[in-house]
């Protein structure tokens, strides 16, 4: 096409970025690609191809990772890891750096490579995809150098597992190995099937900036190779893929004491309200929905207009969709680029082709001949229920409904098994700013979309997985308290003398909404004292009562919505309340663990409700530094209903550690008080009633922590499960938490100092919250 063509049909020429760097660096390395293991590419084994999806030549050659050469790259970073922890926030800051001014002067190779390799539109592999990779590991060589003063008490996890998919290669790779790093450790990493050249060009960049050898280890491969990276011996796993095979990682790390992080799928909602703005929310959707062809697992995917401006606007997005170019992903002018392979073409062609409910709109756009290519897609009337509203496409496919009012918004938005993302488009900022915070997810962008940025937490709730990549909160999931663990005790359970029992019921019943409830199964047991002397007897829970806690502490949801300062108030009159039956608890005690310590343990778990009281409202979110004119809010809210599984030990107190941080963050309790020492627990529900705890902020349960802890950990409408148990139950928890991704805190086992400060303090606000970020751009 000549520019006199040009100026003649005003049509769009070409602007093709030139790939000849980028495939001369292919051929000079053979090219056939080894793994990257101990600072060495390892012979390479042609075993499988990366393909250019928008032509479906072969580019390369990769090398399958067996099991044996998994292990091979893990004992490389284990034997590298002590050394680079030692080495020092500072020296692992100049090595980040020089990371990222290394990726800076290779910017355009690494966005031609990405582009060839995912078929992603270069516009977007050059301005976001390489410069927010940079940005990753400028920021967090931030973060290494503040380590020593700002995070003291905490060290490295160790050894990290990272797996990551095949839509943000790059990206996703410097997510995951720029905190590991930073908070010293070491990494295995294995780049998706479709998308590993970028992390092989990443390999070499490594050992020009003088990353020790074994620090950064590549292994290349598909689900078989993850699956043994998964099984191997590292410290944690790190995942982002889809929710289906992140499900599966967390059975298989059930029980092995491996840190886990997932981020998974998404199903956002892209809310419009009657007074937006709707050219901006309009082209807001291109970069929602047909940003990297719609293959993110943040892309708003699901459209919800208000009733009142819907014909307007689908008519207008049908416009704007009439212009979108699909075409050769390495010219500049091209919206939609090729999607990822020929499989994953299929499987979006296969969900449209499938779907029968609604009115599907696809322009007249000219698809190029040859590639994987799909066209942009709408479908308008569809109903919650549709699978199509519900399924993850992961392709250039928006599905729309309308609604009336914001809260049906707010109610349709979260209908959803996911909870990454959210859009909520008006030029009314209250509406907007009462919306946020109601929507389940862990981003919600105003009048925005898609932005991201390193000192930003990204991350999910329900099944979008847990974790946050990005900013302080990120570091959390690299990073363990510097204390030694030591294996829990046994506790001894004193057996009854026999003689006369009491010929009343004395059964201390459960308490469930507020009130004393029998069991359901009508079963006790007797609870004795170091001295054979029957104590009382206690009731023994089922499934169906732990159903009648959980619906209690649901139906008590407006306690996550009270004020730090009211949350405050209660946890001072609980104090208040136990400080005046500070005797008799201290003799139960004494009486329950044949001891004579009872008094100081009353007065711990006192001081434990002041230290809470305190936190309440105080445990405050933070406005990021992001570099863009707007703010980035991270709001610390509460996860919902925790299942917990109190300690054995220190009965009173144990159980207040537990409660206490959870209540102070506005989250609704379930608890299975100590097994052998339930009585306890029991006498405490005459505190609660005394001190304007709502009905079902707190429930809690008697029984057998092992014939508990399954159902806790299953049921869909708890949101974590934390268990500090002696009974040995984190496998059965981890496992049975896979159903609905719920978050688990377990001790593997290990003992904690409840009175210490290893029992209070930033790890337990931590686990009661979970971060949201707001983003709210400036500017008309
Ligand atoms: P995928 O789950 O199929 O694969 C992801 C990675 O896991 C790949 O490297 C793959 O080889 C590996 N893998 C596959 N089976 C495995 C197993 N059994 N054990 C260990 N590893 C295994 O996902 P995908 O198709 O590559 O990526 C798309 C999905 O990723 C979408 O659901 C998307 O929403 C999600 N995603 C999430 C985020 C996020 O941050 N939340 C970001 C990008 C993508």
């Amino acid at each position: 096409m000549t520019v006199k063509n040009i100026f003649e049909s005003m049509d769009y020429g070409e602007a093709p970025e030139a790939a000849g760097d980028a495939l001369t660096w292919l051929a000079d390395r053979g090219p056939v690609f080894g793994h990257f293991i101990g600072g060495k590419s390892v012979p390479p084994r042609d075993d499988f191809a990366s393909n250019n999806p928008a032509t479906g030549e072969k580019l390369a050659g990769v090398t399958k990772g067996t099991p044996e050469e998994v292990a091979a790259a893990v004992a490389a970073a284990r034997v590298a890891q002590p050394k680079w922890a030692k080495s020092g926030g500072h020296a692992r800051a100049r090595v980040l750096y020089a990371i990222a001014r290394l990726m800076q002067k290779n910017a355009r190779l690494l966005a031609v490579m990405e582009t060839l390799d995912n078929g992603k539109p270069i516009r977007e592999s050059r301005d976001i995809d390489v410069p927010l990779a940079i940005r990753h590991f400028y920021h967090h060589a931030g973060f290494a150098q503040l380590m020593d003063t700002e995070l003291p008490d905490q060290a490295p996890l160790g050894v990290c597992g990272q797996i990551i998919p095949w839509n943000f290669p790059l990206l996703m790779l410097a997510w995951k190995i720029a905190p590991a790093l930073a908070m010293g450790n070491t990494v295995v990493l294995k780049p998706a099937e479709y998308t590993s050249l970028t992390a092989m060009v990443f390999s070499e960049i490594c050992t020009q900036a003088g990353v020790p050898p074994g620090v950064i280890n590549i292994v290349t491969g598909d689900g078989e190779t993850g699956a043994a990276l998964v099984a191997s011996d590292v410290d944690k796993i790190a995942f982002t893929g889809s929710t289906a095979v992140g499900r599966h990682i967390r059975q298989a790390t059930a029980g092995t004491g491996k840190a886990l992080t997932l981020e998974l799928g998404g199903k956002s909602p892209y809310i419009v309200f009657d007074d937006a703005d709707i050219d901006s929310a309009v082209e807001g959707l291109v970069d929602a929905i047909w940003f990297n062809q719609g293959q993110v697992c943040c892309a708003g995917s699901r459209l919800l207009v208000h009733e009142p401006i819907a014909e307007t606007f689908y008519a207008k997005l049908r416009a704007r969709m009439d212009r979108l170019r699909v075409g050769d992903p390495l010219d500049k002018s091209i919206d939609l680029g090729a999607i990822v392979d020929p499989v994953q073409l299929g499987t979006i062609s296969k969900m449209v082709a499938g779907n029968t409910a609604g009115t599907t709109y696809q322009p007249d756009t000219a698809l190029p001949a040859t590639g994987s290519f799909y066209p942009p897609t709408l479908i308008t009337g569809l109903n919650t229920a549709d699978t199509l509203m519900q399924e993850e496409i992961f392709g250039p496919v928006l599905v729309s409904t309308t609604f009336r009012t914001p809260a049906e918004a707010v109610e349709l938005a979260n209908n959803t098994r996911y909870g990454l993302a959210a859009s909520v488009w008006s030029e009314n900022v209250n509406l907007a700013l009462d919306i946020a915070p109601k929507l389940a997810a862990g981003i919600v962008w105003v009048n925005a979309t898609n932005l991201m940025d390193a000192s930003a937490g990204f991350g999910g709730v329900r099944e979008s997985g847990f974790g946050r990549e990005g900013g302080w909160e990120g570091l959390q999931a690299y990073t363990k308290p510097k204390t030694t663990p030591k294996p829990l005790k046994p506790i001894a359970t004193y057996a009854g003398k026999g003689g006369p029992t009491d010929a009343l019921d004395r059964t201390a019943k459960l308490y469930i909404g507020g009130k004393q409830a029998r069991p359901d199964g009508g079963y006790s047991r007797n609870v004795y004292g170091k001295n054979g002397a029957l104590l009382g007897q206690s009731s023994l829970a089922n499934r169906k009562d732990l159903r009648n806690a959980v619906e209690a502490a649901h139906a008590a949801k407006g306690w996550s919505k009270t004020t730090g300062h009211l949350r405050a108030q209660i946890l001072y009159y609980i104090a208040e309340n136990l400080s005046a039956r500070a005797d008799e608890f201290s003799k139960r005690l004494d009486a329950l663990q044949g001891g004579k310590s009872g008094n100081k343990e009353v007065e711990a778990s006192i001081q434990r409700l002041f230290t809470y009281a305190a936190w309440a409202d105080k445990y405050d979110g933070a406005v990021k530094g992001v570099p863009m004119r707007g703010v980035a809010l991270a709001m610390n809210e509460p996860i919902g209903v925790i299942g917990c599984l109190c300690p054995d030990e220190a009965p009173l107190l144990g159980l207040i550690s537990l409660v206490a941080p959870a209540i102070a963050m506005g989250n609704r309790v379930v608890l299975a008080a100590s097994d052998p020492f339930p009585l306890a627990a029991t006498d405490f529900y005459q505190v609660l009633d005394t001190s304007d705890v709502p009905a079902g902020v707190v429930n809690i349960l008697t029984g057998d922590h092992t014939d508990l802890a399954p159902h806790i950990a299953k049921h869909l409408n708890i949101d974590a499960v934390w268990s500090f148990s002696g009974a040995d139950i984190s496998k059965t928890i981890e496992q049975e938490a896979a159903g609905n991704l719920k978050r688990t805190w377990v001790n593997n086992g290990q003992a904690r100092d409840w009175f210490s400060t290893a029992g209070e303090g930033k790890e337990f606000l931590q686990a009661a919250t979970q971060t949201k970020t707001i983003w709210v751009p400036y500017g008309e």
